[in-house]
């Protein structure tokens, strides 16, 4: 079975200044109409974490979810 990731955004703090969007490999990533990020489709997250380590303002955060 693959693996999930929750995709957690603090909107608090994203400035949507797009740095996850570009690097995110599987392209789930977006800025929507309140210029914040926002994730299309969390089940294809494969958990590179390349979002959570660029991210200059700590506002996305990724975690493995559960298997069930
Ligand atoms: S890198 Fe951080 S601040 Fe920039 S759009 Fe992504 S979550 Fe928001
Ligand atoms: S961890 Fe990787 S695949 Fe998941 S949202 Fe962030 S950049 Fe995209």
């Amino acid at each position: 079975m693959t693996k999930k990731y929750s995709v957690r955004i603090d909107k608090k703090w994203c400035k949507g200044c797009e740095i996850c969007v570009v690097l995110c490999p599987v392209d789930i990533l977006f800025i929507g109409d309140d210029r914040k990020v926002d994730v299309s489709d969390e089940d294809k997250c494969i958990g590179c974490l390349q979002c959570e380590y660029h991210c200059p303002d700590f506002a996305i955060f990724i975690n493995p979810k559960e298997e069930s």
